[in-house]
């Protein structure tokens, strides 16, 4: 590969993989780069993309973002778990909440002193030892580092917000830390005939685009990583069986906003609900080989909370992964690199773990070829590892009213999240391999919300009499209680901005 230094950065897309990525780089590497984007206006953006993870607010402040002005720009709400409707069995519901719940022991994590306690006749609830739950069902919202007087972690919280706003908001950042801005749609790319290497892109204007590297966000057009390098793609979705969405914004209902998304699970798929501050986002996911687009049009418009504001936007997806994120002097970002499918909000994430990945393996000096197979190891390990999350909210499901939950019950699964199974199952443990972005408390609140318990739970439980344990229990709840009441309302805090 190319020896030359890398200068010239010219990232294709606006959407969110477009501006992110150039903000980024421009905050990190801007006194050493040029960078261009380049979008079409007349291709457009995928325009779904409005819930987050938590770590989404320390990159927004790694990128010099300023949490209010973000807010106010892109009309965003507090989101503080999601509330998942129907998917253990139809009448069921529970919350991966973001955070901590209760207090671990070492080597012996609170679920196990929970399910005894259980067993022995205790009548809580999983979910009344996590602040966030209580705060999300209350309506309220503060920005706690801890449990007021103790060691206990505060809330964990993310953000609901206008896709479009939000890129917007980006571009301006972006370009205000001296990115430049080219529109155009992308009609020829140029290859090095010996390299293979993209050396210019031609748009319909006429006008060439030269550049050293190229990211390409061209969401699922894949215009360079896919159309013009061919990498292949590794395809998901006999695993995640879900292909077609259908999205609409809806007026608002409650008076309060709700800080949490709700996913609720119909015959065949899902629905969507983020709340913003002027609209509610709606959408249904759904398999279109069980599914026609005409029943789920019907269906979504059928459970809308409020009235629709515009016609519902049908978009079809292939979940999967790129077999190379990055090929030659390319690197793909965002939908073009893969798509997992919305049910835990991790496309964005993705999105920034890629370009902090591109900036610590940054090719200046030219493009080493153990460089782009360490990125596209660890892009492959992250993308797997969230692909398992994914699977096993459809695996445990206990429906029984379609083929299509039937069919997802009784699916092979990949070994990996075969053996995470097995082993909570068999012992109550999780294994979070490295810096997996799940941790233990996610998977637990999804194996207990959807119905399955450990048989055994570890020894250490019996370091606590049932009296402690009870004691405990009690304490913790009584904190969290106490806590969520000091809170102020989430529209107080939203208004406070
Ligand atoms: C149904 C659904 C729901 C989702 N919900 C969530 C969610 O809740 N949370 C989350 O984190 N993620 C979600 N995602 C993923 C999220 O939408 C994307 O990760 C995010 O919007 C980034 O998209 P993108 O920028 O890669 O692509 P896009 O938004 O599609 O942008 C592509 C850009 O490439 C440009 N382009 C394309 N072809 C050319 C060309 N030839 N020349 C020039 N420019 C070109 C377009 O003009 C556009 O600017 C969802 C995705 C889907 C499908």
């Amino acid at each position: 590969m190319s020896a030359e230094q890398i200068k010239n950065v010219v990232i294709v897309g606006g959407g969110t993989a477009g501006w992110l990525s150039a903000s980024f780089l421009a905050k990190m590497m801007g006194k050493l780069l040029n960078i261009t984007v380049l979008e079409s206006v007349d291709i457009g953006t995928v325009g779904v993309g409005e819930a987050t993870i938590p770590p989404l607010q320390h990159f927004n402040s790694a990128m010099g973002i300023d949490e209010a002005a973000f807010i106010k720009a892109t009309k965003a709400t507090i989101k503080l778990g999601i509330q998942f409707e129907g998917w253990g069995t139809q009448t069921s519901c529970y919350m991966h909440a973001f955070g901590a719940i209760g207090k671990d022991f070492p080597f012996c994590e609170f679920h196990n002193h929970w399910l005894h306690a259980k067993q022995q006749g205790n009548k809580s609830d999983f979910w009344d030892f996590s602040l966030n739950y209580q705060a999300a069902k209350h309506h309220k919202f503060a920005k706690l580092n801890a449990i007021p007087g103790t060691k206990l972690p505060g809330i964990s919280y993310a953000y609901h917000f206008d896709a479009g706003l939000y890129a917007q908001f980006l571009a301006e950042h972006a370009k205000s830390m001296g990115a430049k801005h080219i529109t155009g749609t992308v009609k020829n790319v140029h290859k090095d005939k010996i390299s293979g290497n993209v050396v210019s892109l031609e748009l319909d204007s006429g006008q060439q685009v030269q550049g050293d590297l190229f990211i390409d966000c061209t969401g699922m057009h894949g215009l360079l990583i896919d159309k013009a390098l061919n990498t292949g793609f590794e395809d998901w979705s006999h695993w995640l069986p879900c292909d077609s969405a259908l999205a609409v914004p809806s007026e608002h209902c409650d008076e309060q906003r709700a800080p949490y998304t709700r996913s609720i699970a119909h015959s065949c798929g899902w629905q969507w609900q983020i709340p913003l501050q002027h609209r509610i986002g709606n959408g249904l996911v759904y398999a279109s080989k069980h599914l026609s687009d005409e029943q789920a049009k019907q269906l979504l418009l059928n459970s809308l909370p409020a009235k629709p504001l515009a016609e519902p936007k049908l978009i079809r997806f292939r979940t999967g992964r790129r077999l190379k994120q990055w090929h030659k002097n390319v690197v793909s970002i965002g939908l073009s690199s893969g798509f997992l499918e919305p049910l835990e909000s991790t496309s964005i994430h993705l999105i920034q773990t890629a370009i902090v990945r591109l900036v610590k393996l940054f090719p200046y000096q030219g493009i080493e070829p153990t460089q782009v197979a360490l990125y596209n190891q660890q892009s492959k390990i992250e993308f797997e590892r969230i692909r398992d999350f994914i699977i096993l909210h459809y695996k445990l499901n206990q429906r029984d009213d379609s083929d299509f939950w039937r069919q997802c019950q009784n699916m092979e699964i990949p070994q990996s999240l075969a053996n995470k199974i097995s082993l909570f199952e068999r012992t109550g443990k999780l294994l979070r391999e490295d810096d997996e972005l799940f941790a233990e408390v996610a998977w637990q609140q999804v194996f207990i919300g959807q119905g399955l318990r450990p048989k055994q739970l570890h020894p250490l439980v019996h370091a606590l009499s049932e009296q402690q344990r009870a004691e405990l229990l009690t304490s913790l709840n009584t904190l969290i209680q106490q806590s969520v009441e000091r809170m102020p309302s989430h529209e107080q805090f939203l208004a406070q901005l």
